[in-house]
């Protein structure tokens, strides 16, 4: 096992991995922008560097000044967290030409699962299946744009190969659209991610978001742990999360789950990963790959009882896997309210002084999070300031627990989506399980009295 490991994130995530560090005895060293110097994860650290104000361009994306803090302090591991760094593959390659362990995937793993089009590629080689569509890259000649959306059939999407963060994607509901929005998708993938090709897939109407989540060792070995359900989203940013997914029947879980962790076999992956999936009519459908741990996977950890950070430590040191795949069985339910600081309708951001902080409690309850009482949440970066985790053994019994956890939790000084949160565990819809993509947008959009979500 490592002797220090470097944390370059900040937030929940950062005192998260900084958890799993000292629980397997490993030193750890906080990396911070000056707006964080105050921040929980820091002064819980062994050590800690400062990298930069409070700009992440000048800060957790410097890249030379997160090598120089492994230097100073003799780290031999970074983990990077998710966002930031964390699916930048020069990055990863940087760390280990420097001589330490980057905690994730082979920079050139990263590197074929940012580009979504190779992505594709090598998951229907490996047997996943994906989105039908046009299989690569498209042209410019109208007649083949043509064909292609005919061959797939209307509506159809046309997504930046480069593309991320929800951006780069382009409905398509008319034939008379469709050269235009090609040449719209790229002209905005160019000019955001310097890369302006582009691909079309067939455009699923009413799909939930399931993901399989699968850990993978450098020995060959690769497990799935079962699937979570993200369906709740807004702006294709996830909101609540759970798992397992409702009324997913275990034979299509073990059937796509056992896919997965093969085409991790096959590429050689290591470490933690996502596979996503839009699900439709009992159908699982490849959207993309995220090559490090996510925000959501506590729900997992909650129902597996696999601790996914200190496994991602252990397999990143080279041992082998902790668990093998008949090790892991399914407990109970577990939900996941992301708490962000922002207005709860409006969704604008609400940085600011925490003049309260009360977390709740009780049985099956976990709350990730920084925030202390008289904190500080700079408006410099992303608003999640708590996830808020209630297990149960069944799904009602996990949502009776997060209601009152809700109920319990009291932040004040800034604005929190808590209401917002409320709602959801009191709607009819969510209740019963099994909402698609589109649910939230379109609740949202009738309590606003205006027409449609996407
Ligand atoms: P990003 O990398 O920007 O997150 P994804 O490819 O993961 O992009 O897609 C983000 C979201 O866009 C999905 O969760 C889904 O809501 C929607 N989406 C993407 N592809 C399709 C599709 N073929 N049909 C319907 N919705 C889609």
């Amino acid at each position: 096992m490592f002797e220090k490991v470097l944390i370059a994130n900040r937030g929940e995530i950062a005192l998260r991995i900084q958890r799993a560090c000292r629980e397997l005895g490993v030193k750890t060293v906080a990396v911070h922008s000056e707006a964080d110097r105050e921040a929980k994860y820091v002064r819980l650290a062994d050590e800690s560097v400062c990298i930069g104000p409070a700009s992440s361009a000048l800060s957790y994306l410097n890249i030379p000044a997160i090598i120089s803090a492994a230097e100073v302090t003799g780290a031999d591991a970074i983990h990077p967290g998710y966002g930031f760094l964390a699916e930048n593959a020069d990055f990863a390659e940087r760390v280990e030409k420097s001589g330490y362990i980057f905690i994730g995937p082979r920079a050139e793993t990263i590197r074929l699962m940012g580009d979504k089009i190779s992505a594709k590629a090598a998951m229907e080689e490996a047997g996943v299946p994906v989105v039908p569509g046009s299989g690569g890259a498209l042209g410019d000649d109208p007649e083949k744009i043509h064909e292609m959306a005919a061959k797939i059939g209307l509506p159809v999407i046309i997504k930046a190969s480069a593309g991320g963060g929800g951006r780069g994607m382009r409905i398509v509901h008319e034939a008379a659209e469709l050269v235009n929005a090609v040449a719209m998708t790229r002209g905005e993938a160019k000019a955001a991610f310097g890369d302006d090709t582009v691909y079309m897939e067939k455009f699923l109407t009413q799909p939930r978001h399931i993901e399989i989540q699968v850990m993978a060792d450098q020995h060959g070995n690769a497990v799935f742990l079962g699937e979570r359900d993200c369906s709740m989203q807004r702006r294709h940013q996830k909101v609540i999360e759970e798992a397992p997914a409702p009324g997913l029947p275990t034979d299509l879980r073990n059937r796509i789950g056992e896919r997965c962790a093969e085409a991790c076999r096959r590429i050689g992956y290591r470490g933690a990963g996502t596979f996503e999936f839009l699900y439709e009519n009992g159908e699982f459908f490849f959207i993309e790959m995220n090559t490090r741990i996510q925000v959501e996977h506590p729900v997992t950890e909650e129902i597996t009882g696999v601790d996914l950070v200190q496994e991602q430590l252990r397999v990143a040191a080279g041992e082998i896997l902790s668990v093998t795949q008949s090790d892991i069985v399914l407990h109970g339910h577990a939900i996941e309210c992301r708490i962000n600081a922002e207005d709860p309708f409006s969704f604008v951001p609400s940085p600011g002084r925490v003049t309260q902080f009360h977390t709740p409690g009780g049985p099956g309850i976990r709350v990730d999070s920084h925030m202390y009482q008289n904190c500080t949440v700079p408006p410099h970066y992303d608003s999640l300031i708590a996830k808020i985790i209630a297990h149960g053994d069944t799904r009602a019994q996990a949502m009776a627990r997060m209601r009152i956890a809700l109920s319990e939790m009291v932040v004040e000084g800034i604005k929190t989506n808590i209401p917002l949160h409320q709602v959801l565990l009191a709607d009819e819809g969510f209740m019963a399980g099994g909402t698609s993509i589109h649910y939230l947008e379109q609740k949202l959009a009738r309590e606003r009295g205006t027409g449609g979500g996407h």
